[in-house]
């Protein structure tokens, strides 16, 4: 059996034939690990992030066509931004600012961190290669991570949601339920919380890798439950030279010259990755060089 069948590192689609309900879990393991052996965060912040990782690959799986999902939670506290992406492809990358000489408790919650004052905001962004690009933000309040998505999918798509999450050690397992369109009658609602009562049971234990065809027959007992082929999630950053260049482009020569004139080069790590980018006076002077004959002053924004 791999790694992927035997529930490592993998996101499973499910539905349940004789409940309105369908679902997702996901298993992250050794792809949490490469993710964060670049940074050394507090613990209460590899924790959050790994949370929010094993949401957004929950959020992408649903994704139709290529595109991200990017969650961030924002604020003012110690911790001002945690960032984190996944894809349609189910990579993901993560990473935090954390305040200098910030005191983080281990066991500090995710609006507790980020926006103590109440001023924090949950942005939820579905980035497509292709097309419009949709944004939803709302107040982050108390609470853990999957009760604020819980609530916030809940109200946004207007069907009935819910998302457990459960650590051991660096390893993260998450599921999300989300209810059908049905009748809706009291023989529905009655359904879909018993079901949603057998997942509240299964995620109240500590877990085992396990493979979730034969574990989610387990969970749901009594239902027929479907299960669709495993799919491989993994750590993973597109960072490149040319992004780097970009960004020290928008960047621009006069704020750069001083650091160039001193160091004869400048120094670009990924957030995301921890990787090293050096760029020499000669790439910066001919990025420039090209961007001066491409759009003389006056000429208007460059991209
Ligand atoms: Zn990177």
């Amino acid at each position: 059996m791999d790694r992927i069948t035997a529930g490592f590192d993998q996101l499973t689609r499910f539905w349940l034939e004789t409940a309105p309900a369908r679902g997702v879990v996901a298993r992250l393991d050794e792809s949490m690990v490469s993710m964060l052996q670049h940074h050394d965060y507090p613990v209460a912040v590899s924790l959050l992030l790994r949370q929010l990782v094993g949401a957004a690959a929950l959020l992408a799986s649903n994704l139709k066509q290529p595109a991200q999902v990017v969650l961030q939670a924002q604020g003012d506290g110690a911790v001002p931004l945690l960032c984190v992406e996944a894809t349609d492809r189910l990579t993901f990358r993560a990473y935090a600012n954390v305040r200098e000489d910030a005191n983080i408790a281990a066991d500090a919650d995710l609006s507790s961190l980020v926006a103590p004052d109440g001023n924090g905001r949950f942005v939820l962004t579905i980035a497509p290669e292709e097309g419009q690009m949709y944004q939803g933000i709302v107040a982050l309040h108390a609470g853990s991570v999957s009760s604020l998505l819980a609530d916030y999918l809940t109200n946004s798509q207007q069907t009935q949601t819910r998302l457990w999450l459960r650590q051991d050690g660096d390893a993260l397992e998450a599921m999300l339920l989300e209810r059908l369109p049905d009748s809706r009658d009291e023989a529905s609602d009655s359904a879909w919380e018993a079901v949603v009562a057998q997942a509240e049971t299964a995620f109240a234990l500590p877990f085992m890798p396990f493979p979730y065809s034969e574990w989610l027959p387990f969970v749901f007992t009594g239902h027929d439950v479907r299960v669709h082929a495993a799919q491989a999630l993994s750590f993973s950053c597109s960072c490149t030279v040319e992004r780097v260049l970009n960004a020290l482009r928008l960047v621009g020569r006069e704020e750069l010259q001083p650091l160039i004139a001193e160091q004869g080069r400048v120094e670009s790590r990924c957030e995301f990755c921890g990787k090293r980018y050096e760029v020499s006076a000669t790439q910066l002077a001919d990025l420039f060089d090209h961007v001066d004959a491409s759009h003389p002053p006056g000429s208007g924004t460059v991209h």
